[in-house]
This record gives structure tokens, sequence and C-alpha cells, in this order.
């Protein structure tokens, strides 16, 4: 994990310097319970704290839906960083001085080009603002805002501009950030022809986009005649990404999560005007497919999403990999259909927003409305339909991780399409349940040997056994790939810093080895007054059960030997087995 360009050594110098107490406490409010600090998990949706933060091992682990690590791998899962992201922005923190990236601007020179944009971000939204509401170029935006029955205190709330006319206007305002911010902005358009650049967006409704945090990181802006497009972003920069970005969620986080749900709609104004009207739990995607990242985002404030777009729009294929992605959060996905192809602001604008509030409660789960999609498409009354029909809904019942639910669906397909259960059941059996295409939240429950476990939490507690140990500590002793592997990594060590266990995490690649060794991790160290004896004598019941499963095995390529009549062989087995016993008789004999 730690291939990056960074040395080792300032990796270790940041985890020195970094508490991941005080970094975790910026996302999650936490409190002081014994050795540990606790909270509401971030990651899955609970009411009490199961999320536990230890800042003399480094690391954290939620003991609720199993997702552990240390302050890197925090802000890789929390923030989606990659690991030399995360590295920086921790380095930063701490005052450690990286070394430039090779290729890429230097490190402290992209933080520096961040800070400048988020800057520039801000000073462009009240740039544009300020046009909307105080200068006579403004009113073709005031007047459509009129129309949309958008008033005053929306234009406050959302810090709504106007981009006015003119090729060079924001160009010329901002001549104290260089060309280079500029472009890197998306604001500013290099031109194709010639030197310089020009503005982006011309005579345009502007409309904010805010991380979580509340700062501005793109515009979109709408056109106020016939141009096109009628909705142009900024494009993806170091700040923006589409994937990464649920428009309003700053104004709307909170609400969601006392609500426990949210209403996911599609672009600014099917967010802008039910929130104006009271409606304010929304999240909105901004021209793109709902992906991984954006329920990522929702789904510590949320445990349901209510799909307020038609879904069917974008046809079964797009409903069933939205439905994959909700299957693979722990979010419920229901689908909230509006009448006639309205959507929400038409609605709100036309009906209310209690007329709104209606149309929620015949939502629908989105696995009953995949089915329903499928099975409209066939005449099911005809055998040869029933067919094709039960090969597409086959791998939909497949998805569903609950053995209830999946027998309550498959009662309702079956009558659906018009067949027996039973007969739906029988094909349903022949598909074979691939775990992997399930990526479940929940951790598989793994387990090693439990002397393995102990060994490895007992030696990473108290680093110094390491070295009293060196010349018995045998790897291969353990079973376990994964502590084999701490075991190995271990002893190539030359020193013990304190956060070991953080420092061992960096070793795993997979989330999954992280989740379990944090889980390990968490146990508070030995409590037995002898740990060398307890230790030593540990080492040689290891050894010992290495031994006997080497003498079955042997056992076994014996008898498998003699069946075969391969005497040359069997003699051979038979000197090996009798070394292996007498080597276990000295481990003994030595007390
Ligand atoms: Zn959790």
């Amino acid at each position: 994990m730690t291939t990056s360009y960074i040395p080792e050594n300032l990796i270790e110098e940041i985890r020195q310097r970094t508490s991941i107490v005080e970094v975790i406490s910026e996302h999650v409010p936490l409190k002081k319970v014994g050795a540990n600090y606790k909270g509401l998990c971030p990651f899955h949706p609970e009411k009490t704290p199961s999320f536990t933060v230890n800042p003399q091992k480094g690391i954290f682990h939620c003991f609720g839906c199993g997702v552990g690590g240390n302050v890197f791998s925090f802000l890789m899962k929390h923030k989606q960083y990659t690991f030399p992201e995360a590295a920086e922005l921790l380095a930063k923190r701490a005052g450690v001085r990286l070394p430039p990236r090779a290729g890429r601007v230097a490190d402290a020179g992209t933080l520096e080009l961040q800070e400048k944009l988020y800057a520039l971000h801000k000073e462009a939204a009240y740039h544009f603002h300020h046009y909307l509401v105080g200068s006579p170029e403004g009113q073709a935006a005031r007047e459509y805002l009129k129309k949309r029955g958008l008033g005053e205190a929306v234009v406050k709330s959302f810090l709504l501009g106007y981009a006015p006319p003119g090729w060079e206007r924001l160009r010329r305002k901002f001549s104290s950030y260089s060309e280079e911010v500029l472009l890197a902005s998306g604001l500013v358009v290099k031109r194709e022809k010639g030197e310089g650049c020009y503005d982006r967006f011309r005579h345009r409704l502007m409309i904010p986009i805010h991380d979580d945090k509340g700062h501005v990181i793109a515009f979109g802006g709408r056109a106020l005649g016939d141009e096109e497009p009628k909705y142009l972003n900024s494009p993806e920069t170091l700040l923006f990404s589409k994937r990464n970005t649920l428009f309003g969620f700053h104004l709307s986080k909170e609400e969601i999560r006392r609500e426990g749900y949210a209403l996911l709609v599609e672009g600014y104004f099917d967010f802008i005007s039910p929130f104006s009207q009271g409606i304010k739990n929304l999240a909105a995607t901004l021209g793109t497919a709902l992906t991984a990242e954006h329920l990522r985002i929702l789904r510590p404030y949320a445990s349901k999403v209510y799909l307020v777009f038609d879904p069917d729009a974008a046809g079964v294929r797009a409903a069933q990999r939205t439905l994959d992605l909700f299957l693979s959060s722990d979010l419920r996905a229901y689908v909230v259909s509006l009448p006639e192809g309205r959507d929400p602001d038409a609605v709100v604008r036309e009906w209310g927003a209690s007329r709104f509030k209606e149309y929620l409660k015949s939502a629908k789960p989105l696995v009953d409305f995949v089915i329903d999609q499928i099975v409209a498409k066939w005449d099911v009354t005809i055998l040869d339909n029933q067919i094709a029909c039960v090969n597409e809904v086959l791998p939909v019942l497949s998805k569903i991780p609950h053995e209830v639910e999946r027998t309550e669906y498959l009662k309702l397909a079956a009558n659906k399409i018009q067949i027996s259960d039973q007969a739906l059941l029988e094909e349903l059996k022949k598909i074979s349940f691939s775990r992997s295409e399930i990526p479940k939240i929940a951790p598989k429950k793994r387990r090693a040997p439990s002397r393995e476990e102990w060994l490895v939490a007992t030696l990473l507690w108290e680093p110094g056994l390491v070295a009293t140990f060196k010349d018995q500590l045998d790897p291969t002793y353990l079973t376990d790939p994964v502590l084999k592997k701490v075991v190995s990594e271990v002893l190539l060590l030359e020193d013990y810093q304190p956060s070991l266990q953080s420092r061992v995490l960096d070793l795993f690649d997979q989330e999954e080895d992280r989740n379990y060794l944090s889980r390990l991790f968490m146990k508070p160290g030995s409590f037995f007054t002898n740990v060398e004896m307890m230790v030593s004598d540990c080492l040689k019941r290891l050894k010992e059960s290495r031994i006997q499963s080497i003498k079955r095995a042997l056992t076994r390529q014996v008898q498998e030997a003699t069946q075969q009549k391969v005497s040359q062989e069997i003699n051979s087995l038979l000197k090996k087995k009798s070394e292996i016993v007498s080597e276990s008789r000295e481990i003994f004999s030595k007390d």
C-alpha cells in the first residue's frame, strides 16, 4: 500500500507526528471511553457508537460493520483519497516536508493550488452573485428566477449569480490570479488560436456547486435564452468531480440525518425548488448516473434513499445497474413515480410541497420496480414469453442477499409471471450464487486459530518480545496467511516505534485484511504477569502442531505410495517421518 513516491521513513514520521484521534474528530465527533475513543460510525448508519479509535495503537475499528484501519486508510475510505493523497494531507498537517512528485506539480504546489482554487471559486461566486442582485445586467436572470417562482431567500441561500456577457469579464476581474490558476479552475478556457484565454460562462444564470463542507468547488451555468447547451458545468478539476459530488448536500446533510432518509433528485432545480418549499432532505446528482461514490457519501446519514426521478427513462438496464449499486451498499432504495413524467420541480411549483410528499407514500422498493419493469416487457400469457421473462427475472432475484426476502420476492415474481413459485424456485436454485457478485458491507467473519491471534496481538502490544524470541519465531508455525505475513514482516523491522499496529496495517492492500487485523489489534494487551513464559509456551505448541500436520501429510503420502507400490518412495517418506518424530520428542524433552 505504501508503494508511493513518499519514502518509508517519511511515512513513519507522518504517522508518529499525527494524532489519529484529532484527524478522525474532524469528521466524526468522538468521546473518550477508557483507553479508546468512540463515536457514530461514518461507514454505516447507527444510533449507538460502535466506531472505536485507539490513539496508542493508531488504529480504528467499527464493531458494527467491521471496517477498520489506520489514519491513512481512514482518509482513503472516508474521503476516497489515494494513499499518496492521504499522506500528503497528513504531511501538511504535521509539518513534514515531502519530496516533489515526479511528473507533476510539486506537492506543496498542489496543495497551494488547491487553496488558491478554493479562494478563486469563493470570490467568483460573490462576483456572479453581485451581478445578479445589484446590476442592471442581471435583469434577464432575475426575471428567469421570478418565472420559476424563486425569490430572494433562495438566491441568498444558494448564492445564485449571473455571469455577464463578454469574453474577458471574469478574466480581467481576477487578473491577480495567474493564468495557470484560472485555467485550472475551469472558469476560463484557453483560446485555440492565438494567445490567452476567455471566460467559460457568459450570460448565464450561475449556480455554485459546493462540497460537503460548504466550499464552492464548481459552477453550473443555466442558459437564459435558447443557447446550447442548456446547462453548462465546470469541467472536472482538482476540486470537482461529478462522480463524487452531490449538489446541495452541504445544506441538506443534517436534515437527511434527522429524517433518516434522502430524496435523490437529478439536477439543480429539482433540488432548489422543493428545498425552498421546506422539503430539505434532498440530494442531487449532476448530469451523471448514480455512482457508488454518491451512495458512500449518503450512507453515514441515511438508511433509505428515495429515487425521485424517472428511472424508467434511462431504461431497464440502467435501473438494474442502480439496483446493483444499492445491493452492494447497505442502503434501501425506493422509487417515487411522479405523474405524467413530471419532475419534482414541476410538481412542487404546480401543486405544492404537500402534494409532493403524498407521492412519497406510494414509493415502491427498487427491486419491485425492476421486476415490474421486466415483466411489463412481456405478454406472459404466452409460454415462450414466460420462459424469456423468467430468464431475465432470475438474475435479479439471485442478487437479493437475504433468504427470507428472496423467498418473498420469488412468490411475488412467480405470481406476476403467472407460473408456480415452485417452478421458479427450481430455476433459481440452478443459478450459482457467486458471492463476489454482491460485495457486502458486512465483514465475513474470518477466524484464525485463537492461539495464533493471541501471539500476534501480544507481540505487537509488546514489540520487545519480538527481539527476545527472534530465534524461535518462525512464521511457518502460523497457519493463517495474514498472521503469517504479520510475523514475517515484524521480524524484518529494525526498530519498533509506537503505533506498530498502524504500521502493520499499511502492509495489507486488501481492505478485508485491514478490517480483520484492526479488530484483532483493538483487543487490550495481555493480562498475564509472565508474558514471556506464555509466549514461549505458545510458540512451542504452534511448533508442535506444525510438526503434527507434517506428520499427517507424510502418513497420507506413505499410504498413497503403498497403494501404488512405489517402494523407493515409501522408504524415503518413512525416513522423513522418523526424523520428524524424533524432532517432536526433542521439543518436549528440553523442559
Ligand atoms: Zn460501522
